[in-house]
């Protein structure tokens, strides 16, 4: 794919910069913003879905509570950021709103991506507002998160984002306009660089830090982030937006660098199952749930046969024909004990059972890889 052909992506998930959105006084660009929501609305129309992560809360709240960022504690730009964030959603909103779109505030830690249960909780989430046609306007929930353990950056959020929702694009809008081969602010003969396939150590090592007054990432958190990209399956597009209507501007030819990836999400998740090393249960399977998973279904808890094993939520599993041929595995969206109390039932009586509403898959089809019967004859 090229930069200019946005709408060729099924998913994207579009990174905001804190400069983007505000002034040198830190007051937001309601302008800029009126445009990004214009361009994303036209997005959606030609039937791309799209997610928004933003920076921007400590910016925001530091100008309101008056805390100075650079010399501030942890706390206080906690503060800021619980303070700013209000403000950023409902900027966010109104600006959407005039094209008729509702948004989400959704806030994350790390965990909530890196630890499987928690990923399963944050991705049916993110799913089922786009299901809503709703956006997901993203960021780290600042508030709780400590220097020993948050993303740190938004560039990184975002890579992980894509990686959880499966999203095809990532776009990265920021005050650069791409990778150039050395430093474009201090070497005249810097190139840019228009398509990356591989992120090389090279690249790494020249990204330096262009330290901007109030944004956190710098050239080297954007590969950073576009190699957790490419590694899920999908490509980022490193843009300017500084500009009115970026969007716009990138799909009409707008300068930028695309770093593609060479697989798709779906591949790119099937891999990352198979190299899963530890498989914590099984579960056996009957014909009509094995003819399902061949046809790239969900299993219900209808189609199984037998528990075994200890296993939690989100821990991995086999999955194993009547016969017990090893025919895939899967990420578990129940533990062992609530999957033996559901085993054969119909999602329906999931809630009457357990108590509680529940999800009505035992794994589902996205966190699932299937090896096939061929397996099952060895
Ligand atoms: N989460 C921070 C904020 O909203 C921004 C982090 C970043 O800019 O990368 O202010």
């Amino acid at each position: 794919m090229s930069g200019n052909a946005l709408s060729d992506f099924r998913r994207i998930v579009i990174k905001i910069g804190s400069t983007l959105l505000m002034d040198q006084e830190r007051r937001l660009l309601s302008d800029w913003l009126a445009g990004l929501a214009e361009d994303i609305a036209g997005l959606r129309n030609s039937g791309t879905q799209v997610l928004i992560v933003t920076s921007g809360a400590v910016a925001i709240g530091s100008r309101i509570l008056k805390i100075h960022l650079r010399r501030s504690r942890l706390e206080e730009l906690q503060a800021s950021a619980a303070t700013g964030q209000v403000r950023l959603v409902n900027a966010y909103q109104e600006a959407f709103s005039r094209h008729g779109i509702t948004v989400a505030q959704i806030l994350l830690t790390p965990d909530d991506t890196e630890i499987r249960r928690r990923f399963l909780n944050a991705r049916g989430t993110m799913e089922k507002l786009l299901e809503h046609e709703v956006i997901p306007v993203i960021n780290e929930n600042d508030t709780v998160a400590t220097d020993e353990l948050r993303y740190g950056d938004n560039d990184r959020l975002a890579a992980r984002v894509a990686q959880v929702v499966m999203a095809d694009g990532l776009v990265l809008l920021s005050d650069v306009d791409g990778f150039y081969t050395a430093n474009p602010r201090t070497d005249p003969d810097a190139r840019h660089m228009p398509v990356v396939r591989t992120i090389t150590d090279e690249m790494l090592d020249m990204a330096g830090e262009p330290g901007s007054a109030v944004g956190t990432g710098g050239m080297l958190t954007k590969l950073l982030a576009a190699r957790i990209a490419m590694h899920a399956g999908c490509s980022t597009v490193l843009a300017s937006g500084a500009v009115e209507r970026p969007l716009h501007a990138l799909i009409t030819g707008g300068k930028c660098t695309v770093f593609v990836a060479d697989k798709t999400p779906a591949a790119a998740r099937k891999q990352w199952l198979a190299g899963i090393l530890e498989v914590r249960g099984e579960l056996r399977l009957d014909a009509g749930a094995v003819a399902a998973l061949r046809d790239g279904k969900s299993l219900l808890p209808v189609g199984v046969i037998e528990v075994v094993g200890n296993f939690k939520r989100g821990d991995a599993v086999t999955l194993l024909d009547a016969g017990h041929g090893e025919l895939g595995r899967g990420i578990a969206a129940y533990s062992s004990d609530e999957a033996n109390a559901i085993r054969g039932q119909r999602s329906d009586q999931i809630e009457s059972i357990l108590g509680y509403r529940g999800r009505s898959v035992i794994v589902h089809r996205d966190d699932l890889v299937w090896f096939g019967n061929e397996n099952s004859t060895k």
